[in-house]
């Protein structure tokens, strides 16, 4: 392990540690690319000439569901294939040590829960369900629905997916919970976001102006950056095992 993430995965496990419990993590789509599923800004995020932007719309949907139903049909392929990695591993070894209260997640695959996850608050709802655009009911898929669109199994209906789509409200019951849980956060690992999809993005400003510790882990820069305490520039495998390593390693001190 090169010795600046060594340094780095140090001083992110004393926070942790210091937190006592109250440790929260932010993830988004950066932490499933080591499980195989694009990032939506990545250079593999593009299919078919569209953008995400122009598929994950309710106008998108109203002009052809069949279009944004492929879409997803496709991404639940790889979400179904895909399996938790190192990162969501180690997250989910926090929570049961006691140390990770729960895992504000935007993403969409579930992979958290795949980990062993128990608290997980999706803001933007699961790829793995739809729900009915005329009476409401959901539907848990096992499979990617073999015929697109999907019909209600209960009136007929057309299916949606039963995610949060650009220009809708967020769940408001998931909402409050991720701002209660960023309130009362000592500490905040950030991973994997680009921190511009807002209001999902306004999570780790609220947890600093709280006065916790910011950990963030991406590739790269993000707005995050500039409030983050501890910026560790690494996958989040790498760096979740380094931390989880470390935070071991101090218990035993
Ligand atoms: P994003 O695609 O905008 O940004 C991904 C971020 O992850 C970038 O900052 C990138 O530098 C970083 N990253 C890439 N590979 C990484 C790695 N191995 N380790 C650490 N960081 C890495 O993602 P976002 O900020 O989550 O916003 C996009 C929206 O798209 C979200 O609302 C989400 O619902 C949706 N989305 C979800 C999934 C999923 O469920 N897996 C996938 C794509 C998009
Ligand atoms: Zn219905």
């Amino acid at each position: 392990m090169d010795l600046d993430l060594e340094g780095l995965a140090a001083r992110a496990a004393e926070a942790i540690l210091r937190a006592q419990g109250k440790t929260v993590a932010f993830t988004g789509a950066g932490i499933s690319a080591e499980s195989g599923i694009p990032t939506f800004r990545g250079k593999d995020g593009l299919w078919r000439r569209f953008r995400a932007e122009d598929l994950a719309t309710p106008e998108a949907f109203e002009r052809n569901p069949k279009l944004v139903w492929e879409w997803y049909r496709w991404r639940m392929e790889i979400v179904f294939r895909a399996k938790p990695n190192p990162a969501h591993l180690a997250l989910a070894e926090l929570e049961r040590m006691g140390l990770l209260l729960c895992t504000i997640t935007q993403n969409v695959d579930g992979l958290h829960q795949a980990a062993g996850q128990k608290c997980v608050v999706e803001l933007h709802g699961n790829i793995r369900r739809a729900r009915c655009t005329r009476c409401g009911y959901r539907v848990e898929f096992k499979e990617p629905p073999k015929e697109v669109p999907p019909k209600c199994p209960r009136c007929g209906g057309l299916l949606r997916p039963d995610v949060v789509w650009f220009g809708e409200p967020l769940p408001e019951e998931a909402w409050q919970k991720a701002v209660q849980l960023a309130l009362s956060a000592k500490t905040l690992i950030v991973i994997g976001t680009s921190g511009i999809v807002y209001p999902a993005a306004m999570i780790p400003q609220l947890a600093k102006q709280n006065n916790a510790t910011i950990i963030e882990i991406n590739v790269q820069d993000t707005p995050i950056t500039e409030i983050a305490d501890i910026a560790i520039r690494a996958p989040a495998s790498k760096a979740m095992q380094a931390i989880l390593t470390e935070v071991k390693k101090q218990l035993t001190q």
